[in-house]
């Protein structure tokens, strides 16, 4: 992001919250060569956000994926479409306001689990147990330990 002051490139965010809504990301930067600082308003859906997966191959960020993976994991579990867009609303706030560009899979999946916990433990272990690829019966278990204790 380019400095509207004296147009150099070395500028950095201090600080992103969201706004409107949560459907754009409210940004201070401060500008390292001239000290000075602006505020900008990205809309979410134009922020570009590339996705590393496991194998390390990149995609475009797609939330409709994001969404499918929690509506599976909340299958016939108490949790309405409302709740599940204003999770993905929240995930969207928290891997939309770091600077990179990239973000690996893993991360955002750590959001949502850090989400989804306070809302259903159940849709909580199946998506960790997606997400984490638990290898045996005694990971899962002491994942499930985890949210019912
Ligand atoms: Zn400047």
């Amino acid at each position: 992001m380019k400095c509207p002051f004296c147009s150099s490139d070395n500028t950095r965010v201090i600080d992103s919250r969201p706004a409107d809504d949560n459907t754009a990301i409210r940004r201070r930067r401060l500008c390292d060569d001239c000290k000075k600082r602006f505020t900008t308003y990205e809309k979410v859906e134009t922020i570009p956000l590339i996705v590393i997966k496991k194998d390390n191959n990149r995609e475009q960020y797609d939330r409709t994926k994001l969404e499918a993976g929690i509506l599976r994991a909340c299958h016939k579990r108490p949790v309405s479409a409302e709740q599940i867009k204003s999770l993905v609303d929240q995930v969207e706030v928290e891997i939309f306001s770091g600077e990179s560009q990239e973000i690996k899979s893993a991360e955002i999946g750590e959001y949502v689990m850090d989400k989804i916990k306070d809302l259903d433990p159940v849709a909580y272990v199946r998506f960790a147990s997606v997400y984490r690829e638990f290898k045996d019966l005694n990971t899962f278990m002491n994942e499930l330990k985890k949210v019912i204790s």
